[in-house]
């Protein structure tokens, strides 16, 4: 209402120091040795959370809601009574060993933008919405973005009712037990989402930039690799005669990361998983297994590097006098972010003068779920030594402070004012 022209003119700044003592204050939920977290998805942990943010939500004014998937979507009214909201956010479970910024920053940041509105009594045409995504991290219950996948219809009420945690706990127990079980149906509406996440990985830091615009997030592929040879007597057989897999998987492995390389800075070819059948070390092994994980973000590519992983496979296994087989276990398109959404955080950037540049989500994200059904972008901070899932992970408050700033922008821009 006031002050629209200090909008305008990038004077209104979020609290950098409100922002990081939520930081610290939720990191004190579940904290381990050596800065690091643990607040697995609907643990006790997450609860106190969960509890620790309604508050903070409840005093900025914003109301509450929770869906059947136990996301929780917290809303400030607009002058708008028929537009859906524009929301932001990410999630606030994390790995074992996880640290304090990984999702914990889309959440925070979201509420801080909230409460800068607020400081400065702005009122968006469009109401806003803060998120909490349920159980991203796939830590005890699986699949990962598990309550994105539910709102954006990848996973459906039936899979819901019958999900239990790793230790035998139904989903729908313990969301309850913890109070964050919402009836079953409705969906949040919302007519935008926006995720400000940390990078998880070094460009932005090596490059000095404070803040990355989000263009996509890449594709992924795991082919599952079988070699059948022949076990043989590792003193008896010449090497000449053998059908060793295990030989063959190692030339597999040396030409999977050359085919990677040759595709480009953007191509990712991993094998992390190899194993033997044999594992006797006067034996020639003769079955032997991995999994490539493939990933990059543009479609073509992708299925070419399938293609090329899995013939160069077939080749060499054939030179080995091995039989092979390959098949697809998983298999996520790339995501494209909405150009609307990105032009908002890109032109706020750039008005508030920051080093930014585009860049695509090595990661999955909940918003590449939401993207399926409303238009989604992201924003990413730098983190340090591109650290994460690991207690080390570290943000600055003024990386942190940077990026929410642009969300700050983005959201009023979309939410209209
Ligand atoms: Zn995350």
């Amino acid at each position: 209402m006031n002050d629209i022209s200090a909008l305008r003119h990038n004077r209104l700044a979020i609290n950098e120091e409100r922002l990081w003592s939520r930081h610290m204050e939720m990191a004190r939920i579940g904290a381990i040795a050596g800065d690091g977290n643990r607040r697995l998805a609907m643990s006790a942990e997450d609860g106190e959370a969960r509890a620790l943010l309604a508050g903070w939500c409840e005093e900025a004014g914003l109301s509450m809601q929770v869906d059947r998937a136990g996301n929780m979507f917290a809303a400030r009214a607009g002058r708008s009574g028929t537009r859906a909201p524009i929301a932001s956010g990410s999630h606030l479970d994390t790995q074992p060993h996880g640290g304090r910024f990984d999702g914990i920053s889309g959440v925070l940041a979201a509420l801080e933008v909230m409460e800068t509105l607020n400081d400065n009594e702005i009122v968006t045409d469009a109401p806003l919405a803060l998120v909490n995504w349920t159980n991203e991290e796939g830590v005890r219950y699986s699949p990962g973005l598990l309550g994105s996948a539910w709102y954006a219809g990848l996973f459906g009420d039936d899979d819901l009712a019958g999900l239990r945690s790793i230790d035998g706990v139904l989903f729908d127990d313990e969301a309850r037990a913890r109070g964050w079980l919402g009836a079953p149906g409705g969906k949040f509406a919302m007519s935008a989402f926006l995720e400000l996440h940390i990078e998880q990985g070094p460009i932005l830091e090596n490059e000095g930039h404070q803040v990355g615009i989000v263009t996509s997030v890449q594709g992924l592929s795991w082919l599952d690799v079988k070699v059948h040879g022949t076990d043989a007597h590792a003193g008896t057989t010449p090497l000449a005669m053998r059908e060793d897999a295990l030989l063959a998987c190692a030339k597999m492995l040396v030409e999977l990361n050359r085919i990677g390389l040759a595709c480009g800075e953007a191509a990712r070819v991993s094998v992390g998983r190899l194993t033997s059948a044999t594992d006797g070390p006067s034996t020639v092994v003769g079955e032997a297994a991995f999994v490539i994980d493939i990933r990059h973000p543009d479609p073509a590519t992708l299925d070419s590097l399938k293609q090329q992983c899995s013939e160069a496979c077939r080749e060499i296994a054939e030179g080995a006098r091995c039989r092979i087989e390959v098949a697809e276990r998983i298999f996520v398109p790339p995501t494209d972010f909405s150009p609307e959404c990105l032009a908002a955080l890109e032109d706020s950037a750039l008005a508030r003068g920051l080093r930014h540049r585009r860049i695509t989500s090595g990661a999955l994200h909940d918003a590449a779920n939401v993207a399926k059904v409303v238009p989604t972008a992201m924003v990413f901070v730098p983190c340090r030594d591109g650290i994460s899932h690991n207690v080390r992970e570290y943000a600055s408050p003024q990386d942190l402070a940077a990026g929410t700033n642009v969300l700050l922008d983005a959201m009023v821009a979309l939410a209209g004012h």
